[in-house]
């Protein structure tokens, strides 16, 4: 196993590249705030993804928690990452998500795993700012818009999902677990595929994925919005006749229904039709989602926080998005942790739109965390306690962990 913490640094006589508080000559005097980390650790939870947790240490007894993208690397990326961060003030977070970005530069800082694995950090930061100065982590960024935000349920019926099967999920999903917006998949198979590589959908494959939206929209359309995932799936001109043909049956949105790589492929399906089309998780950082807006390629944005480059990046898109009065659909697969960054930073933007929830079948989610109820009837209650308000259970988290991973130091 690699040092990675030894691993030499290629900037490090190269001091553009660098903005550490000694490179920038701060003070270190800040009375009680003159705080120090100590130690980065990383965690991953063998959940319905590796999720990647993470511990930022500080020599005020405080710890922050945060949670990269879930995925194999980050945990190394982080410890890479680690002697730049240990003696900084973590209540510099913007200039230390800058500094990580500079220093990393020439491993890959533009988008990846590297600004995975520095969302994790910023959103420990955010954690430890909020607890060192007893507000909760969406005063840090600005105030509130909203106590609770939206979440939606993301559902999966079953293998071989057919309409019916869809809409019986749908049901299930609305009436006994409470939640008015949901999303299924509709990149499963309809039987009529005859290449699966070309990405050209056949008549009867769209015919297919019709009658899913239709039963899913008539089984629960008065009581829930409801969304479909393409995950990246088909051609331009496929899309197209997708998003024609479902234009009369009020989706929420049609997510992802195109290869994530040509803006201007997305820019003509989405401008083709009048269903919404939600775009973004794929892309990093402000810089990843800049032509999309701006271009207005996209109807709803879908950047994942922990992955896009943590709270205050995503905030940076939420801003630029409704500069084109375009709402913000987080996309999450995380934790208790990812999952209430994104409610902090969901309640402090005018243009958020939902939450995504993509953990209702795994019995122990909200286990990872000492607190209960996280999301009640749908919605998820911002709380008022310091930083991000959760507490991992770090009893729960050593149960849960992938196999050879280390548990958390208690502080
Ligand atoms: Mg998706």
């Amino acid at each position: 196993m690699v040092d990675y913490r030894a691993l030499r640094d290629p900037n490090a006589e190269y001091t553009m590249r660098d903005l550490s508080a000694e490179t920038m000559g701060l003070s270190a005097d800040r009375g009680d705030r003159d705080v120090e980390i100590t130690d980065i650790q990383t965690a991953v939870v063998d959940g319905n993804y590796p999720w990647v947790l993470v511990r930022v240490y500080t020599d005020a007894g405080v710890v922050g928690t945060g949670e990269s993208y879930w995925g194999g690397g980050t945990a190394e990326i982080i410890e890479r990452m680690t002697p730049f961060l240990v003696g900084e003030n973590p209540l510099d977070i913007d200039r230390l998500y800058e500094h990580l970005i500079q220093k990393m530069s020439g491993e890959g800082s533009i988008a990846g795993k590297v600004v995975s694995g520095i969302s994790g950090i910023e959103i420990a930061l955010h954690d430890i700012a909020g607890k060192l100065l007893d507000v909760p982590a969406y005063q840090l960024l600005g105030g509130k818009y909203r106590d609770e935000v939206r979440i939606y349920c993301d559902c999966h019926a079953g293998d071989e999902a057919e309409p019916a099967s869809n809409a019986a999920e749908a049901e299930r999903v609305v009436e006994e677990l409470g939640y008015d917006a949901l999303k299924f998949d509709l990149d499963v198979p309809s039987g009529h595929e005859v290449d699966r590589a070309n990405r050209h959908m056949r008549g009867p494959s769209i015919g297919h994925k019709v009658e899913i939206v239709r039963a899913v929209c008539e089984a629960v359309g008065d009581r829930a919005d409801v969304a479909f995932d393409c995950h990246w799936s088909y051609t331009g001109g496929s899309a197209k006749r997708l998003l024609a043909a479902v234009e009369d049956l009020d989706v929420w949105w049609i997510e992802d229904p195109i290869p994530p790589e040509n803006h201007d492929v997305q820019k003509e399906v989405t401008q083709s039709t009048t269903t919404p089309v939600t775009v973004g998780e794929n892309v990093y950082r402000t810089h990843g989602q800049r032509r999309l807006l701006e271009e207005q390629a996209v109807d709803i944005v879908a950047p994942d926080l922990p992955k896009v480059g943590g709270m205050r990046e995503t905030q940076k898109i939420a801003h630029l998005a409704d500069l084109y009065y375009i709402p913000v659909a987080m996309h999450n697969v995380g934790s208790p942790i990812a999952t209430m960054a994104a409610a902090h930073l969901g309640a402090t933007v005018p243009n958020a739109l939902a939450v995504e929830f993509h953990s209702y079948q795994l019995g122990w989610w909200e286990d990872l965390v000492e607190e209960d109820d996280l999301i009640e009837n749908g919605r998820m209650t911002v709380p008022e306690r310091a930083g991000l308000g959760v507490t991992l259970d770090l009893d729960a988290v050593a149960d849960h962990l992938v196999d050879g991973e280390t548990p958390f130091d208690e502080a």
